[in-house]
């Protein structure tokens, strides 16, 4: 059982989503960043009930129910902190990478970094909005999606199938690149203009795209599928590496490439927000907690379509 220390909740946990960082951290992709003992809980889409408080944490009571993100912490002292992009901190911690995560019956969060969670969801469908939801959001600002603009997603899992619904819900036309029946079934039934393969061009050019599969291939086609003055932004925190690109059909035009790196909490609360406001349909798949490396096995050979969640 773990002790809250200053500043921090104790969550019993309710609900964890899983998150393909989390595959990488347990595959070594992302080697664990705990200092000691060796090794970490993953877990960082975790919806908890407070059930006690650290000296001096504030903004929540025991018995409300909190969210903790992957954004554990930073620290505030930076020049990137001071100016608002406190997802750039060189010094932040992470959420079951620097410290033990909701793979778990408990776990502990600072209160400054925990989230109060929208009203009109039950626990498993708020567990991928704390991840897959917030850096849905955050690349989708990231894409620079114009009013009414067309955007492309490369790759549909958790994070894609939340994104697509705020793009549609603001207007935009989405087409959806992706493998995998289940992924491209679920993506025509929440409204995609266009449903192809992963490497697929679409029907018309794009003025945003946004990659969410950790393929670096894919950045070229979806460079080529973009319109002049486009922007790619690449969702995840690992991609294999990228292959040369050919300067005219690949980025001349004005087109750009970004990555997204986390989130700000600011992006965390605007997207929390918008979720109560419009409900979005969360597709989810319960695993008991003891058959976490079973999600983990189905989320890497794509045997699901939206979200794995842990329940203990
Ligand atoms: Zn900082
Ligand atoms: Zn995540």
């Amino acid at each position: 059982m773990p002790r809250p220390g200053p500043g921090e909740l104790l969550l019993r946990v309710l609900a964890c989503g899983v998150c393909r960082t989390d595959l990488h951290v347990t595959e070594g992709d992302l080697a664990p960043r705990r200092p000691t003992p060796p090794g970490v809980t993953p877990g960082h889409e975790v919806v908890g009930e407070v059930s006690a408080l650290g000296e001096g944490a504030a903004g929540f009571a025991v018995g409300d129910r909190a969210g903790a993100a992957w954004l554990r912490w930073t620290d505030q002292e930076c020049k990137f902190c001071g100016r608002g992009a406190e997802n750039l901190c060189p010094n932040s911690l992470y959420t079951g990478w620097d410290a033990d995560g909701g793979y778990a019956e408990y776990m502990t969060v600072p209160a400054a970094y925990a989230h109060h969670l929208p009203p009109g969801y039950d626990d498993l469908e708020l567990a991928p909005l704390l991840c897959a939801g917030i850096i849905g959001y955050h690349a989708l600002q990231r894409a620079e999606l114009p009013p009414g603009g067309r955007l492309g997603l490369y790759g549909f899992g958790g994070s894609a199938h939340l994104a697509a619904q705020v793009a549609l819900a603001q207007g935009a036309t989405v087409h959806v690149l992706t493998r995998g029946e289940q992924a491209q079934r679920l993506a025509r039934e929440l409204g995609a203009a266009s449903v192809g393969g992963a490497a697929d061009l679409p029907p018309e050019p794009l003025d945003s795209a946004i990659l969410f599969a950790p393929v670096g291939d894919l950045v070229l086609p979806a460079l080529a599928a973009l319109d002049r003055g486009g922007t790619l932004a690449i969702a995840g925190i690992y991609l294999t590496d990228i292959p040369p690109l050919n300067y005219s059909k690949h980025l001349f035009q004005e087109r750009q490439l970004r990555s997204v790196t986390s989130n700000t909490r600011a992006d965390a609360r605007e997207f929390l927000a918008f979720a109560a406001e419009h409900k979005l349909a969360v597709t989810t798949h319960p695993y008991p907690l003891d058959a976490a490396d079973q999600a983990l096995r189905d989320l890497k050979a794509g045997r699901f379509d939206g979200a794995a969640v842990l329940v203990p």
